[in-house]
């Protein structure tokens, strides 16, 4: 892994040791990124882990994972050490593993080596082999291509100082370190095989979820059979994304994957469920005003990794005396049932990032009253729920075109008067959508459809072409001819 202050050069490093191979024609070029790449040096494979910066490594720490033996901190020699060298070197020296500087940029007129090394000492407590102390310096040019053969040297020699080993012939267990939902493919997971062989067919349980490995591919797209230690591989056959930092482990057969997976639901759900009971972000204010502290959990569903960790970070820095905001879980893809049901049980609201809600999600959600809050822009989310503590907030709401019916005859029913008995002519209609009823161009009324009706039953909605009883809130007067447009109201920030 490699990390540092931002702009010293971490990715401009692992794109120029990926062109290293492109250019010694092992690749035909690169397709794209997938979380890691492995380059080999002098016969020896070195993985790449592709997320510059200590995100990805402390998210993934933070979830057990440890996915990194040697870490490369990179240190701008034109700048020096800046404050996030020095949670990178936390980071590192809290996960015990060994460390490489890479002293990047020396083509530099101002670069000035010297004055870093004295730095890494005095403010980082990183002493450098030159100077007594046991961790190697490489100084290198990512723009100029240089000392990169001597820094992948470098790794070569602490790993094999480290003496890592691992078991190749054995059930596959490996971390997630990218993953994303693809047209055509579905779900898909770059793992990093950590120890076993992970194979095509192989049963897999990730988390709560279960799935079969349908085929593997490596960084440039081509397919492979079997991935061993320290080797990342595309994972297809996921039935949902899954976390940066989730383990996959395989499991001898189907039935054992699902029992495993069922029984760590099962466990989630009850320590869900010593949760309190629903708020919504309006109710805040509220329950502020009667006294104590409050907490407002937080359901993130967002487009990227990328994404989540900005939201994340931006949600961080909301600081209120009162309130303690807590993100109870994370991921990326759409809102799904399964993220309704923990929102449900753990008392927090959906935030959806740039994503949409599936209808499974949307009905869960109608049944169990939890809010599902769309977001395109961070500043946004982070604006509702300082407004909310602040008890600013009101909600907007737009009415977005749903449908129309054309009524045919009024039709009576016993104890509720007269309803439209009409056909739906576009689009569809919605129990509780707002109504306009309207006689040539004149809006007669703007209110709610309290009810639907095909032929004797109750409906939650009628489509286009289908004829139906339409009862509204105070409105009974109909006529043939008039028509009955329907609207949804969509929250509008954004
Ligand atoms: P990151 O934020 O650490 O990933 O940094 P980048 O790789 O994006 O690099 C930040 C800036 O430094 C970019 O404008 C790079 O072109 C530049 N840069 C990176 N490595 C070198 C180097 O070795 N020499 C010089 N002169 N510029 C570099």
């Amino acid at each position: 892994t490699v990390m540092g202050h931002v702009d010293h050069g971490k990715t401009s490093i692992l794109d120029a040791i990926r062109q290293t191979k492109v250019a010694a024609g092992e690749a035909g070029g690169i397709t794209q990124r997938v979380g890691a790449y492995q380059v080999e040096k002098n016969g020896k494979p070195i993985t790449f882990i592709d997320t510059p910066g200590h995100e990805a490594f402390t998210a993934m720490r933070a979830r057990g994972a440890q996915v990194t033996d040697v870490a490369v901190l990179v240190v701008a020699a034109d700048d020096g050490v800046m404050p996030q060298t020095m949670e990178a070197i936390q980071h590192i020296k809290a996960a015990g593993v060994p460390m490489i500087v890479a002293l990047n940029k020396i083509d530099k007129d101002n670069a000035n080596p010297d004055r870093v090394k004295l730095e890494l000492s005095e403010k980082g407590h990183v002493l450098i082999e030159e100077y007594g102390g046991d961790v190697p310096l490489v100084p290198v040019s990512a723009k100029e291509k240089k000392g990169l053969d001597e820094l992948l040297e470098m790794i070569l020699l602490v790993i094999e100082i480290a003496d890592l080993k691992a078991n190749p012939d054995k059930p596959a267990a490996g971390t997630i370190i990218d993953a994303h939902l693809e047209r055509g493919r579905g779900p898909v997971a770059t793992v990093l095989v950590q120890t076993g062989t992970l194979g095509v067919g192989d049963n897999f349980v990730i988390g709560t979820v279960f799935g079969k490995v349908r085929a593997l591919m490596n960084e440039d797209g081509k397919k492979m059979q079997a991935a061993g230690p320290g080797q990342p591989a595309v994972v297809t056959g996921l039935p949902e994304v899954p976390n940066a930092g989730e383990i996959l482990q395989v499991v001898e057969s189907e039935r054992a994957a699902r029992t495993i997976a069922l029984s760590r639901i099962e466990s989630r759900r009850k320590v869900a469920q010593a949760a309190a009971p629903k708020q919504r972000l309006e109710d805040i204010y509220a329950a502020l005003q009667q006294g104590g502290t409050k907490e407002l959990n937080l359901v993130l569903k967002a487009d990227s990794h990328g994404s989540v960790e900005a939201l994340k970070g931006a949600i961080t820095r909301i600081e209120d005396p009162q309130v303690r905001i807590r993100v109870i879980a994370e991921g990326v893809g759409d809102v799904g049932e399964s993220d309704i049901n923990l929102a449900a049980a753990s008392d927090a609201f959906v935030v959806a990032f740039a994503v949409k809600v599936d209808n499974n999600a949307q009905t869960a959600a109608e049944q169990q009253k939890v809010e599902i809050r769309k977001y395109n822009v961070v500043y946004h989310l982070t604006e509702d729920i300082e407004k909310a503590i602040k008890g600013l907030y009101e909600p907007t709401f737009k009415q977005v075109y749903e449908g129309k019916a054309e009524v045919k005859v009024p039709i009576k029913v016993p104890k509720i008067g007269f309803i439209a008995g009409s056909q739906v002519t576009d689009g569809k209609l919605t129990r509780n959508s707002v109504a306009k009823v309207y006689r040539g161009k004149d809006l007669l009324i703007e209110t709610k459809i309290a009810g639907l009706r095909r032929f004797k039953d109750d409906v939650r909605e009628v489509a286009q072409g289908y004829e139906c009883g339409i009862e509204l809130d105070g409105f009974q007067d109909y006529q043939e001819g008039d028509v009955i447009e329907a609207y949804v109201l969509e929250q509008e920030n954004p």
